[in-house]
């Protein structure tokens, strides 16, 4: 492992019950936060997929919250949960996520934000960025099937977590709702911002360092 393995600051891996209200306060209904003495520029809405993973939904809550509000930005969490048991489609979950989020208010820009992913760097900063950002560079992974802790450098050009404007993600036409399984709609995306005119940027992998929450694999889609 490298130094940066370990957050500097307190992770909490319990789970938060998701169903109880009032767990964090200043937290508003709809998982709205503002900070209490300064007004943002801008507001940040961050998109979470989500399907059946109800322990790593509460513990991503437990963390992300307290990080975000440091941070003293102004955000709302939508978690977009997929019905049923088809295949699982994460570019259409944004892409949906995308439309509800912007009839609830007026955000400047958007993270996409994978449940099983927390940051570890406070450097990592979920404010809007000029160019679109991909923010998980490195990844530290607990996967206790594998009985040991590995780092590694993120395998996606522009997935995990990616943040980026309403107008860069707008010119970008979204995401694909053409990928279902797992795998390869971050992809796309970082190809659809290259044809939109948008080079993307990447936290140095000192800096953009995640711990993954342990899950089972979705099986992979063949096609991607
Ligand atoms: N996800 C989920 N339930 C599933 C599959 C995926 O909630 O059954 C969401 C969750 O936010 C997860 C993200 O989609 O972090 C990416 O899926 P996964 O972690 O399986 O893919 P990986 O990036 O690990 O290959
Ligand atoms: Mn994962």
């Amino acid at each position: 492992m490298t130094g940066s393995a370990v957050a500097k600051f307190p992770l909490n891996l319990t789970s938060v019950n998701i169903s109880q209200e009032n767990i964090f306060p200043g937290v508003l209904k709809g998982g709205f936060y503002h900070p209490p003495t300064c007004r943002n520029r801008f507001r940040v809405g961050i998109i979470v997929p989500y399907r059946n993973r109800e322990q790593n939904l509460g513990i991503f809550l437990n963390n992300i919250h307290p990080f975000l509000m440091r941070q003293k930005l102004e955000y709302q969490i939508f978690v977009i949960e997929q019905n049923g048991n088809g295949p699982f489609n994460k570019g259409r979950l944004f892409n949906a996520g995308y439309k509800e989020m912007i009839k609830f208010n007026k955000f400047f820009c958007v993270i996409f934000h994978d449940l099983d992913l927390l940051p570890l760097d406070e450097n990592i900063m979920y404010n809007c960025p000029t160019l679109p950002r991909h923010m998980c560079a490195h990844v530290n992974d607990t996967d206790i099937r594998r009985k040991f802790n590995i780092t590694y450098s993120y395998k996606s050009l522009f997935g995990g977590v990616v943040s980026m404007t309403m107008e860069q993600f707008e010119r970008a036409n979204g995401f694909s709702n053409l990928y279902f399984g797992w795998g390869a709609e971050d992809n796309d995306m970082f190809w659809r911002l290259h044809a939109a005119g948008y080079p993307v940027v990447r936290y140095q992998k000192t800096v953009g360092v995640y711990l993954v929450l342990p899950h089972k694999r979705e099986p992979a889609n063949p096609y991607r």
